[in-house]
C-alpha cells in the first residue's frame, strides 16, 4: 500500500471534504477527480463549476459566506454588463472571471481540461492533483415538468424549482475518463478511494457514468468509502435531498447507500441517521459528518481515512 488517496467530488459539499483530505494527507498524496457535467459555454466562455469551487477551495481562495466563487469578490464586470443589457442570471465575478478566460483561450488553443487545470493548480500553488473527470464533454440535462432543461439553466437561472422526471448526462456514454485517475485506479495500489458527499445525481453520478468507471471501482483492491450528503433526510444545502424524492428515491442515508451498492465497502453517516435495517454488505459508520469549521473537515477526512485502513487491514 501506499498512501494515495483518490476522491471523487462535486462543488460545494465534496470540496469541503478534499481540503479535509488535502490537510491531512502528505504533499502530493490526494488526487481529487471533479465532476464536470455542470460544465457549459456561458457569453463565449468555458465554465467549470465544480473544479473551480475545488480549485479555489484547496487554494484557500473560496468565499467562505457564499461557498462557492473567489473571496474578495467584486461584481464591476456584471454591473457594466447589466447596462449594456447582457445576461446576468449566471453571476460571474472579476477575479472569476480570469479563470474563464484563462482557461477558454487555452482550450481554444487546442489544451485539453485536464492540462489547463492542472496548470492553474500549479500557478495557485495546490499540492493535490485535480482532475477533471473526462477532457470530453458530458454535459448533465435534466427532463423537467418544464421540459429538458440544461443544467445550469435548472440549477441557477430557475433555482432548481421545476420538478424533475428524469437526468440525462449527455456524451457520459462516449466521453474517455481522463487517463490521470482512471490509471491510478488500475495500477496504484491506493489507500483509499473517497466519493466526497456531494450530490449523488448531479455530481456523482456523472463520473460514474463514464465508460468503465463502475467496473473499475467495483474492482478495485482499496477500500471505496462514501461519506453520505444527507443528515436528517435533508441536504444541507442545494437540491439532492428534493431530487432523490422526485426521482423515487428514498431521501436518506439508505437512498445513498443504495446508489452506490456494489462500489462501496463503507458509509459515513450522521449518528442519527443509522438505519435498523441496512444493507448488510456493507459497513455502515456513524461520524460527524457536518463540516461547519476547518476543525471538522480534518476530523472528518481523519474519519474516513481510519475506516480505510481498518478495511484493508481485515
Ligand atoms: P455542488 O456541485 O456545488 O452542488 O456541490 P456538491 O454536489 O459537491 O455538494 C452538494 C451536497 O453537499 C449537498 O447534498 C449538501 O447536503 C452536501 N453538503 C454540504 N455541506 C456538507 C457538510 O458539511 N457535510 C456533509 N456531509 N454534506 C454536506
Ligand atoms: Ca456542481
Amino acid at each position: 500500500m501506499n498512501g494515495r488517496v483518490l476522491a471523487l467530488s462535486g462543488g460545494v459539499g465534496g470540496a469541503k471534504l478534499a481540503l479535509g483530505l488535502a490537510r491531512v494527507l502528505d504533499a502530493g498524496q490526494l488526487t481529487v477527480v471533479a465532476n464536470t457535467g455542470d460544465d457549459f459555454v456561458h457569453l463565449g466562455l468555458s465554465i467549470s463549476p465544480d473544479v473551480d469551487t475545488l480549485v479555489y477551495t484547496l487554494a484557500g481562495l473560496a468565499d467562505p459566506e457564499r461557498g462557492w466563487g473567489h473571496r474578495e469578490e467584486t461584481w464591476g464586470f456584471m454591473e457594466a454588463l447589466a447596462r449594456l443589457g447582457g445576461e446576468t442570471w449566471f453571476r460571474l465575478g472579476d477575479r472569476d472571471l480570469a479563470m474563464h478566460v484563462e482557461r477558454t483561450h487555452r482550450l481554444a488553443a487546442g489544451e485539453p481540461l485536464s492540462a489547463v487545470t492542472d496548470h492553474v493548480r500549479r500557478c495557485l500553488g495546490i499540492a493535490a492533483a485535480i482532475v477533471p473527470m473526462s477532457d470530453d464533454p458530458v454535459r448533465t440535462r435534466l427532463d423537467t415538468e418544464c421540459g429538458r432543461l440544461d443544467f445550469q439553466d435548472y440549477f441557477v437561472r430557475r433555482r432548481c424549482e421545476p420538478v424533475v422526471r428524469g437526468i440525462v448526462y449527455q456524451g457520459a456514454e462516449t466521453a474517455r475518463p481522463a487517463q490521470a485517475w482512471m490509471q491510478l485506479l488500475a495500477d496504484e495500489p491506493l489507500r483509499a478511494v473517497v466519493i466526497c458527499p456531494s450530490n449523488p445525481l448531479l455530481s456523482i453520478e456523472p463520473i460514474l457514468a463514464l465508460p468503465g468507471v463502475r467496473a473499475a471501482l467495483a474492482a478495485c483492491a482499496a477500500p471505496v468509502i462514501a461519506v453520505s450528503p444527507l443528515i436528517g433526510g435533508q441536504a444541507l444545502k442545494g437540491p439532492t435531498a428534493r431530487l432523490m424524492r422526485e426521482l423515487g428515491e428514498e431521501a436518506g442515508a439508505g437512498g445513498i447507500a443504495h446508489r452506490y451498492a456494489g462500489m462501496i465497502d463503507a458509509l459515513l453517516v450522521d449518528a442519527g441517521d443509522m438505519p435498523a435495517a441496512r444493507q448488510a454488505d456493507i459497513e455502515w459508520i456513524a461520524a460527524p459528518i457536518l463540516m461547519d469549521t476547518l476543525r471538522d473537515r480534518e476530523l472528518l477526512a481523519g474519519a474516513v481515512l481510519a475506516a480505510a485502513d481498518r478495511i484493508a487491514g481485515r
